[in-house]
């Protein structure tokens, strides 16, 4: 038995050794509910209040087309002076930015991240994933569901519009997968 859980060890060991690892970002206006959204991705759970000015980064493992791979996620507290958000920018592959659905404001905040990211990545082209958050207060909805659409085609990148505290379908799990895809295939 310990011979087979050495080789066990030995195996996982290599495993994770080879499995790409890939560093995300999320960024967007603070209250958007980038950290619900994170913690709804690795926990499958909603957690109503969260300290906003926190940032953290977590390490998780999925499996993406039959690969395993090794994600960094980096929630950002979204109140970052300028060199702290380029800092940031430089650490990241691939980049969620979130906007509030209820909050145009944030909305508005979307090209200005999405400027300074291509700023900072140049000439590198960047992985990114467009999400628009808190799709079950449809009633006080302030962003149209085809203005998202049409910054993403704009930007060139996937559309998602889910619920952290609501995710019916795992909107939210597969933007962040389809953001580890999108930074594999660069
Ligand atoms: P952050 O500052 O972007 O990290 O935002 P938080 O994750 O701290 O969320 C800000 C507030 O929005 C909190 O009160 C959350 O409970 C709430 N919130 C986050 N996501 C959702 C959502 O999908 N739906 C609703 N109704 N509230 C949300
Ligand atoms: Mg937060």
């Amino acid at each position: 038995f310990t011979d087979w859980l050495a080789e066990l060890h030995r195996v996982a060991a290599a495993v994770m050794a080879k499995s790409p690892e890939v560093k995300l970002a999320v960024f967007g206006r603070a209250g958007v509910g980038k950290s619900a959204l994170v913690v709804r991705f690795l926990t499958r759970r909603f957690i109503w209040e969260y300290d906003p000015t926190l940032e953290s980064t977590y390490r998780h493992q999925a499996n993406i087309d039959d690969e395993v791979v090794t994600m960094e996620i980096l929630d950002t507290a979204g109140q970052e002076d300028i060199q702290q958000k380029e800092g940031h920018m430089r650490w990241g592959d691939g980049f969620i930015i979130v906007y509030d659905i209820t909050d145009r404001g944030s909305f508005e905040e979307v090209a200005p991240l999405r400027s300074l990211l291509e700023e900072v990545k140049r000439p590198k082209n960047v992985p990114l994933v467009l999400v628009g958050n808190k799709s079950d207060l449809d009633h006080v909805r302030q962003v149209g569901t085809e203005e998202g659409e049409r910054l993403a085609a704009e930007m060139a990148c996937a559309f998602y519009e889910c619920s952290a505290c609501a995710d019916e379908g795992g909107a939210v799990a597969e933007a962040f997968h389809e953001l580890c895809r999108e930074v594999r295939r660069r």
